[in-house]
């Protein structure tokens, strides 16, 4: 079995009497785990400034000292050079870009920057990229990438945006960059404590490679994101629980359906490229007759049905709805 990677600490770092409780609070981790780390932000990137934004470098000490305590290598967010250079006066072992820095190329190329100028032994032992606040897979990639360069492992953190998992984007990106390890976040995914084990657990059944979880001594008291910490008694629990799935080869019965899988993929392509014939042929229609190509009408019609038909089969409007948009987008290309 493939070994995971744990990450789990505070959403922040909030004092050393905070940080002294998850270290007493302490939890046995299961053997699947082949790398741990603790985390803890000390500069928070809030949406308010009225409302609690870290310590600062100020407590990057208490943190490493924690993570001493346990055995554990630790990790913090950065967002500019001054935090970087922070981090490796304090030895801060993992870096990882958050969702609101990921978003800008020219601030991610700047940190990759400073630290290739940066001695290398005083390089970070890895590097984490959170999807960025916009479903923009491409925009993702491309932080990785600019972080590639520096020769450390670089891993990727699917957080999803504003509590929806948004779950494709992390998909595309696995089968994009085979190469970079993907941990869930469930987290920030949900944004809710309740929610943290059933997300962990799908994020093993869809074979990620590890998991970012925030734990808290008091979660209700937390001065950021009190509703989606757990305990660490809830942590120790979650990973009691937690089962780790092995891919195998598929047996005779999975490539039986796999193959028919793959016919009804083949007719699904051959009715799309009949289709689109007949859109084209419609095209020349509306253009000999002078009529506008899309047609607002015709499109709520025949969304409005798909859906209703939908729901006789069990599917759900919003992949029906999704479905028909891009099929209808690529006619009206055709017939641009
Ligand atoms: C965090 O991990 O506490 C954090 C701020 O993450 P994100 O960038 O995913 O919001
Ligand atoms: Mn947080």
């Amino acid at each position: 079995m493939k070994e995971k990677i744990l990450i789990f600490g505070p959403c922040a770092v909030e004092s050393e009497q905070q940080l002294a409780e998850i270290v007493a609070g302490k939890c046995i981790l299961p053997d699947f785990f082949g790398q741990i780390i603790f985390r803890g932000g000390v500069w928070k990137p809030r949406t308010s400034p009225q409302t609690f934004q870290g310590i600062g470098d100020k407590a990057l000490p208490w943190l490493k000292n924690a993570g001493q305590k346990m055995g554990y290598p630790v990790a913090t967010e950065v967002a500019n050079t001054q935090h970087i250079q922070a981090c490796v006066e304090a030895g801060v072992d993992y870096c990882w870009i958050g969702a609101r820095t990921s978003v800008n190329p020219i601030l991610v190329q700047e940190l990759a920057d400073y630290w290739q100028q940066i001695p290398r032994e005083q390089l970070p032992k890895g590097i984490l990229v959170k999807n960025p606040m916009a479903q923009d897979v491409a925009l993702w990639m491309g932080a990785v990438e600019r972080l590639q360069t520096l020769g450390v492992p670089i891993w990727a953190i699917h957080r999803g945006i504003n509590h929806k998992a948004c779950w494709g984007m992390a998909f595309e990106f696995r089968q994009k960059k085979h190469d970079i390890p993907m941990l869930l976040d469930p987290s920030h995914i949900s944004g809710d404590a309740q929610m943290v084990a059933q997300l962990a657990q799908q994020a093993m059944d869809l074979d990620y490679d590890g998991l970012m979880i925030e734990v808290h001594p008091h979660p209700t008291e937390a001065l950021s994101d009190a509703k989606q910490q757990i305990t660490m008694n809830q942590l120790q629990t979650l990973l009691n629980t937690l089962i780790v799935r092995t891919t195998n080869t598929p047996n005779k019965s999975m490539l039986e359906l796999r193959e028919q899988i793959d016919e009804i993929d083949d007719e699904l392509w051959n009715l799309l490229v009949k289709r689109l014939e007949l859109s084209r042929q419609i095209g020349k229609i509306k253009k000999e007759n002078n009529e506008p190509i899309l047609q607002v009408n015709r499109l709520d019609n025949i969304i409005q049905q798909r859906i209703e038909w939908g729901k006789k089969h069990q599917l759900p409007s919003g992949f029906v709805e999704q479905m028909m948009h891009l099929i209808h987008e690529q006619s009206v290309e055709e017939q641009m």
